[in-house]
C-alpha cells in the first residue's frame, strides 16, 4: 500500500487519516493489499481536486482492477457508491460490504454511518 499511496496527490496528514479511517477494503473487509480508489475519477487531467478524503477510499488490488475492468462491477460499484459520476457529490454516502451499512464520508476522515439513500429503497 505504501507504493501505491504515494500516487495520490495529499498531504501525509491526509494519508494517515485515510489510512486510520479505511484500515480494511470496502468490498470485501480485507487489511492487506489495500491501494487508494478515486470514487469519482480523475479523468485524463488527473486533477488533485479529487484527492479528498470524501472522494478516495482503500479497496483492495483485486476489487479496484475489478471496476476497472468488469463493467457489471463497476455498475455494482456505482449503486453503491464506490464509484461516483464525475458530477456527482462526493458527499453522496459509500456502502461498506464487508460491515453492509451506509456511510456518509466527511472532509476530515471521519465516516457517520447513514441511511441508505432513498433511491434504493
Ligand atoms: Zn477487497
Amino acid at each position: 500500500m505504501e507504493e501505491a499511496i504515494r500516487l495520490i496527490g495529499m498531504k501525509n496528514s491526509d494519508l494517515k487519516k485515510l489510512r486510520d479511517r479505511d484500515s480494511w477494503c470496502w468490498h470485501c473487509g480485507t487489511e492487506q493489499g489495500l491501494v487508494p480508489h478515486h470514487r469519482a475519477n480523475r479523468g485524463a487531467g488527473g486533477s488533485k481536486v479529487l484527492d479528498t478524503l470524501q472522494n478516495v477510499i482503500l479497496v483492495c488490488a483485486e476489487f479496484n482492477q475489478a471496476m476497472e475492468s468488469d463493467a457489471n462491477v463497476a455498475n455494482w460499484a456505482r449503486d453503491l457508491g464506490l464509484k461516483l459520476s464525475r458530477y456527482a457529490s462526493p458527499s453522496a454516502a459509500v456502502f461498506d460490504n464487508y460491515l453492509k451499512k451506509w456511510f456518509y464520508l466527511d472532509e476530515k476522515g471521519n465516516r457517520f454511518e447513514t441511511e441508505p439513500p432513498t433511491y434504493l429503497i
